[in-house]
C-alpha cells in the first residue's frame, strides 16, 4: 500500500504501520487529503505491485546506515528524496535501543524499517481491500502531528475476502443494540440512570434469569454453594486486596461517610462534655488563654501543655485533675475518630467479599474445596468514550465463583472448571473456541508478578497439564498473567465467525494470604488455600450481547423471551368460536402452569396477520388451531423463521415443548 501511495503522492511520509486483528493500517503524512474516493486509484496501483510479485527481502543494517537513509528520505520511500528527510523514521530509529539490530524490509523499490515477518512475495497476497481512512495523531499524542490512517485488510484469496465482508455485513444486521431495541431487551437511560448502566427490560430480564437458572443448576450439580454480598465495602477491603491504589482509575470514586452511627445531637452532647471538662481543667490549673495558644494550636499541642502543667501539681490535686483530663482526652479521641470520614467503594470485583466470607468462619482441610458462587454485581469506571452497548458497561453482573482449595486438589478443581466451560459451549452451540493461557515472565517477578517463582512454576505446570489432558484448544502467551497468578481468557466465535472474549479463569496464590485466609490442615498447621476465580458465562451484559449476535435474536426455546403463542383461526373477519377460544386458553393455561412463557392471540385478525405479528416478535413456537384441530385434539406447530412443521396431537406438542425447555435444546 505504501508503494502505491508513494507512486501517486511522492511526498508521503510514513510513520507507524502495524498489522491489526482485522487487517492492517499505516499512518502517513501527505499533502493530499486521502478520501475513500481515492481507494480505487490506490488499489489499482497495489494490484500492479502484487502482479509484479516482488519479494520481501530482509536487510540488517548498521545504525549509521539507517540514519543516513532516513536523512536522505530513502527510508519509507521509493528512492532518495533530497531535502525531504524521513522524519518519522528518524524518530523511530531513536527509539530502537543501542545495540539492538536494525532491520529493513525491501520490496521492489520500497525500503522500510521493519522487524518483519512478511509474506515471501507480493504475489502471495490473494485478495485485499482498503476499508477506511481516519485521522490519527503521531504516537497517539494529541500535541503531535496529525496524520492520516488508512485501514485495509488482506486475505489468501478472493473467497476469504468476500466471506470477511459478508461477516461484517451480517454482524451489522445482528448488532446487539439494534436487535435489543427491536425486541425490547434492554435500555440505556443516560439522562436519569447514567451511561454504561443498562436497564434490563422485562424481556431482557427473561434472558438474565434463564442464564442464572442455568448457572445455578450447573453449579449446584458441581458442588458449589451460593452466597450474597453487598455492592460496597470499606476502603480497607480494597487496600488489602491491592485494588487500591493500583486499580483506582477503574473504580468509581469513594463515597465518604461522616460521623458514622452518631446523630448530630449525640455529637453535640459529647462536644459539651469536652468543653466543660476543658473549662474545669483550665480553671483548676490556673491556665490562661495565651498558655494554650501554642503553635498552630492543635489539640495535640494543647494536650502537651495541659499534661506538663498537671505533672507540676501536688499529688492529691494531680489525681483529681488527671481523672478529668483523661475523660476529656478520651472523648476528644472519640470525636476525632468521627471526623475522619469513612470511605466506601462500589465493588469492582466480587473476590474480596468472597474472601471475607471464607474468613467469617474457621475452616479445616475437610471443608475444602469450598466453592462460593454468586451472580455478583460490580461497578467499573470505564471511560465514557469506551462504553459500547452491552459490551462495555459500567455496571455488570458476573457469573462469579471462587474456589478455595489445597494444592493437591487444584488440578481436579481446575479440570472441573474446564469441563463446565465445555458443557456451556455445547448448550450454546459454540463450535469454535480457544483458551488463551497467560503465564508470567521471570524478569517480572517481584514487580509485575508476586515474587513466588516456585508457585508460579507449579501452578502453571498444573494448568498446562490439565489443558493438554482435556484436549482443549489453547495458546500460551508469556508475560501476560495477572499479578497474582496465571490466567486463562476464553475466546469464542459467534455463529457468524466473530471473535469475543467472554470469560476468564484465574489462579490466585497471593491474595488469600493478604486477607490472612487459612485452613487447619491434617497436621494441625494453618495453611493458606489456593483460590481459583472463574466466570464461565462472563457477565450478563457481555454474554447476552454476544448471544444476541450469535442467535441474531432468534433464541432457542428455553431462552426465548416469548416461548409459545397459541393462535386461533376464525372464519374470515369473524372471531373464533367460543369453544375454540376455550380450547386455546386451556392450552395456554396448561403451558403457563408448567412455567412456559405462553400467551394467546384470539383476536379477529386474519391468521396471516397474527402469524406475521408473532414472527416479528420472534415468538419461538406458534400453535395454530382451527375448528378441525380442536375436534381432533390437535394443534398445528409453526416455528419462528422455519414455518409450519405440521399438526400434532395437543398432548404431544405440549410434551415436546416441555422436553425442549428442560433439556435446553439448541
Ligand atoms: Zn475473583
Amino acid at each position: 500500500m505504501a508503494t502505491a501511495i508513494l507512486r501517486i503522492w511522492p511526498d508521503a511520509h510514513f510513520a507507524y504501520g502495524p498489522p491489526v486483528e482485522t487487517g492492517f493500517y499505516y499512518d502517513l503524512e501527505c499533502s493530499h487529503r486521502i478520501s475513500p474516493e481515492d481507494f480505487e486509484k490506490i488499489e489499482a496501483e497495489m494490484k500492479k505491485e502484487i502482479k509484479a510479485n516482488n519479494t520481501f527481502e530482509k536487510l540488517v543494517v548498521s545504525r549509521d546506515q539507517a540514519i543516513a537513509d532516513a536523512t536522505s528520505g530513502r527510508l519509507g520511500g521509493l528512492g532518495e528524496r533530497p531535502g525531504n528527510a524521513s522524519k518519522f523514521k528518524l524518530d523511530l530509529l531513536k527509539q530502537i535501543p543501542e545495540g539492538e539490530p536494525i532491520s529493513y524490509f525491501k520490496n521492489g523499490d520500497f525500503i522500510d524499517l521493519c522487524a518483519g515477518p512478511h509474506v515471501m512475495r507480493t504475489g502471495n497476497i490473494g485478495a485485499f481491500k482498503l476499508t477506511s481512512v481516519a485521522a490519527a495523531y503521531y504516537k497517539g499524542d494529541e500535541k503531535g502531528p496529525q496524520l492520516q490512517r488508512i485501514y485495509g485488510t488482506a486475505f489468501k484469496n478472493k473467497t476469504a475476502l468476500d466471506e470477511y465482508f459478508k461477516m461484517i455485513e451480517e454482524a451489522k444486521r445482528r448488532d446487539h443494540r439494534k436487535i435489543g431495541a427491536e425486541m425490547g431487551l434492554f435500555a440505556i437511560d443516560t439522562e436519569f440512570v447514567g451511561p454504561g448502566m443498562p436497564l434490563w427490560l422485562p424481556k431482557g430480564t427473561v434472558l438474565v434469569e434463564e442464564l442464572e437458572k442455568l448457572a445455578k443448576e450447573t453449579e449446584f450439580a458441581a458442588g458449589y454453594v451460593r452466597v450474597r454480598t453487598p455492592h460496597l465495602a470499606r476502603e480497607k477491603m480494597y487496600k488489602t486486596s491491592g485494588h487500591l491504589p493500583y486499580y483506582a482509575d477503574s473504580m468509581f470514586p469513594a463515597m465518604e461517610l461522616h460521623e458514622e452511627g452518631k446523630s448530630q445531637s449525640e455529637i453535640n452532647e459529647l462536644k459539651k462534655v469536652v468543653n466543660d471538662a476543658m473549662l474545669q481543667i483550665v480553671r483548676d490549673l490556673g491556665l490562661r488563654n495565651e498558655d494554650l495558644s501554642v503553635g498552630d494550636n492543635t489539640l495535640e499541642k494543647q494536650n502537651e501543655v495541659v499534661w506538663t502543667r498537671i505533672r507540676q501539681q501536688s499529688p492529691e490535686k494531680r489525681e483529681r485533675i488527671e481523672e478529668m483530663a483523661q475523660k476529656k482526652f478520651t472523648t476528644d479521641m472519640f470525636l476525632a475518630s468521627f471526623k475522619e470520614p469513612d470511605r466506601y467503594y462500589l465493588k469492582a470485583m466480587n473476590c474480596p467479599h468472597h474472601h471475607r466470607i471464607f474468613a467469617a468462619e474457621p475452616h479445616s482441610y475437610r471443608d475444602l474445596p469450598l466453592r462460593l458462587a454468586e451472580y455478583g454485581t460490580c461497578y467499573r469506571y470505564e471511560q465514557s468514550g469506551e462504553l459500547f452497548g452491552l459490551m462495555r458497561v459500567r455496571s455488570l453482573n458476573m457469573n462469579d465463583a471462587h474456589i478455595y482449595c489445597t494444592e493437591e486438589q487444584f488440578a481436579d478443581e481446575f479440570r472441573a472448571v474446564n469441563d463446565m466451560y465445555l458443557k456451556y459451549f455445547k448448550i450454546f452451540g459454540l463450535e469454535k473456541y480457544q483458551m488463551r493461557f497467560s503465564t508470567h515472565a521471570a524478569e517480572g517477578l517481584g514487580k509485575k508478578y508476586v515474587n513466588e517463582p516456585e508457585l508460579w512454576k507449579k501452578t502453571e505446570d498444573m494448568v498446562r497439564k490439565v489443558l493438554i489432558e482435556s484436549g482443549i484448544n489453547y495458546v500460551e502467551v508469556a508475560n501476560e498473567a495477572a499479578f497474582y497468578g496465571p490466567k486463562i481468557d476464553v475466546q469464542v466465535w459467534s455463529a457468524i465467525g466473530r471473535e469475543f472474549t467472554i470469560a476468564t479463569n484465574q489462579v490466585d496464590f497471593a491474595v488469600p494470604a493478604k486477607f490472612g485466609l487459612t485452613y487447619r490442615d491434617k497436621d494441625n498447621s494453618n495453611k493458606t488455600p489456593l483460590c481459583i476465580h472463574r466466570a464461565p458465562l462472563g457477565t450478563h451484559e457481555r454474554f447476552i450481547g454476544f448471544l444476541i449476535e450469535h442467535y441474531a435474536g432468534n433464541f432457542p426455546l428455553w431462552l426465548a423471551p416469548d416461548q409459545v403463542r397459541v393462535i386461533t383461526i376464525g372464519a374470515e373477519g369473524d372471531p373464533a368460536s367460543e369453544p375454540l377460544i376455550k380450547y386455546a386458553k386451556n392450552i395456554v393455561n396448561e403451558l403457563r402452569a408448567q412455567g412456559v412463557r405462553a400467551d394467546g392471540d384470539y383476536g379477529t385478525d386474519p391468521m396471516k396477520a397474527k402469524i406475521a405479528e408473532a414472527e416479528k416478535l420472534r415468538v419461538h413456537t406458534m400453535l395454530v388451531i382451527g375448528g378441525r384441530d380442536m375436534e381432533a385434539g390437535a394443534v398445528s406447530v409453526r416455528l419462528h423463521g422455519k414455518g409450519n412443521v405440521g399438526a400434532k396431537p395437543k398432548a404431544e406438542a405440549v410434551a415436546d415443548i416441555l422436553a425442549s425447555i428442560k433439556e435446553r435444546r439448541a
